[in-house]
């Protein structure tokens, strides 16, 4: 059996998961995400490195837009085959891809109103990168799988899923392929999360693998401890009370803002804070917290555990979730101290900025970061400490509490993963280190290597590995 593993992004890089698996004639791609990094946004339009049509199935890890964000393009450009699954992945994937949609037709319209007021050109077409429609015409390609089923893709070719840790439904893919001694296994890490993070399992390891494509988001870093977490969202609430501030959280839709929930609950059994209202004001959290709700299958032990005895995060006391834009509004005539979850997650568009205009310059008020920010956006000016803000169009100075949650990652730090690793029965014979900004894959190879002896590779972009 003839295998060759060819990298088509996350190669070096975070964001544009997807990797080509071809075994005898049979080619699988494992993730399409769409690239989020700025400076390779322009892959989102290059072609296919090889023909959609050719491929005869995708291996979706999981519903992060990094991983799954260009599927519209790829069925769009010919591909027929099916996409394979959690069913809660399938479930979170439509909402993040007609939101991505969304956003993709909107780009394209401001982008075209500005060139005409402008009379300039950009780099890339007037027109979306895929449209509403695009998104809903590749649902239908969607095949669920239950974690732990075989699945016969091809002719001597198995495919299983496991439990990756990460976000609802979040896994790592097995392939194995051929027959008898000359069987070969890779193993897909997708990303993986934390153990002992909130609401869902933690992540197993499928038995052995020859070969490993691991992430390495924070393969060069070490986590605060998860606990700490909550002693600081505790803090940040207890003080911001006394104030007589309101506490406005940005947020993804996605797994972070069910943990604030998560982490709420808690506290508020163990009388660590006061009763306040809580609003969750993203249409998309909401939705998504309704998948959440569907999939109790997924829990861990103390996530059923509060289930069974009606104590669910879903339905904290004083949580209210918001779906109109005039309840949102509402929010804001609310006497004493509440707390507000919103998206985006990083300040560039959604809810969030109409409550940020609002708290930002009330010393009472506290902004309270819980994800990565990233260069250039708003998100990351307040966190960094910027004295004067624009929002909306309108300046505001920044007199508000910033504090930044430590500790809150959805993906395992350098000891977490090689932990990961080490739960494999045998050594494999090679280690692909991808899904990581150079340093930190680099480093995590070279940590790999020093600790188990391992033969370690970094690949780079469009690279191809022959598995023999
Ligand atoms: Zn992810």
């Amino acid at each position: 059996m003839k295998m060759k593993l060819r990298f088509l992004g996350a190669a070096q890089n975070v964001t544009g998961s997807r990797h080509l698996l071809e075994a005898d004639g049979i080619r699988l791609l494992v993730d399409c995400g769409l690239y989020q990094e700025r400076q390779f946004l322009a892959r989102n339009w290059d072609p296919f490195p090889v023909s959609p049509s050719s491929i005869d199935a995708v291996l979706l890890t999981h519903a992060h837009l990094d991983h799954c964000g260009l599927l519209p393009k790829l069925v769009r450009e010919g591909f027929r085959g099916k996409i394979y699954c959690t069913q809660a992945t399938a479930e979170l994937a439509e909402i993040i891809l007609l939101d991505s949609a969304k956003l993709q037709e909107e780009d394209a319209e401001h982008k075209r109103k500005r060139h005409e007021r402008t009379g300039k050109k950009g780099p890339y077409p007037e027109v979306p990168l895929y449209t509403i429609q695009d998104a809903l015409n590749c649902f239908p390609h969607f095949e669920p799988v239950e974690y732990g089923q075989i699945i016969d893709i091809a002719e001597g070719i198995e495919v299983s899923f496991w439990e990756a840790g990460h976000v609802l439904g979040s896994s790592t893919i097995r392939v194995s392929a051929g027959k008898g001694r000359r069987r070969k296994t890779v193993l897909f890490s997708g990303d993986i999360g934390r153990p002992d993070r909130p609401i869902i399992h933690d992540a197993g390891l499928p038995g052995h693998a020859d070969y490993v494509v691991i992430e390495s988001t924070y393969g060069d870093r070490i986590h605060h401890r998860t606990q700490e977490v909550k002693k600081q969202i505790a803090e940040v609430i207890n003080s911001t009370q006394k104030r007589g501030g309101n506490i406005v959280v940005p947020s993804f839709a996605l797994e972070r803002s069910q943990d604030i929930l998560y982490y709420l609950n808690e506290l508020l059994m163990e009388d660590a804070i006061p009763h306040l209202m809580v609003f969750l004001d993203s249409p998309m959290a909401a939705q998504i917290t309704e998948i959440f709700r569907r999939h109790p299958e997924l829990f861990d032990k103390d996530m059923s555990r509060l289930i069974e005895n009606h104590q669910s995060p879903f339905d904290l006391p004083g949580l209210k979730i918001t779906a109109t834009s005039d309840e949102s509004k509402a929010i804001n005539h609310i006497k004493g101290t509440v707390m507000i979850i919103a998206g985006a997650g990083m300040c560039t568009g959604g809810r969030i900025k109409h409550h940020l205009a609002n708290n930002i310059s009330r010393k009472e008020s506290t902004i309270m970061f819980v994800g990565y920010q990233s260069i250039g956006t708003l998100g990351r000016l307040i966190a960094d400490g910027i004295k004067n803000v624009r929002i909306l169009g309108q300046k505001y100075k920044v007199k508000a509490h910033v504090v930044k949650i430590q500790g809150f990652s959805a993906h395992g730090d350098k000891n977490e993963l090689l932990a990961w690793l080490e739960k494999l029965k045998k050594a494999p014979k090679q280690v692909f280190v991808v899904h990581g900004e150079s340093k930190s894959a680099l480093a995590f190879g070279k940590f790999v290597r020093q600790k188990t002896g391992w033969n370690t590779v970094v690949p780079e972009y469009n690279q191809t590995i022959e598995l023999d």
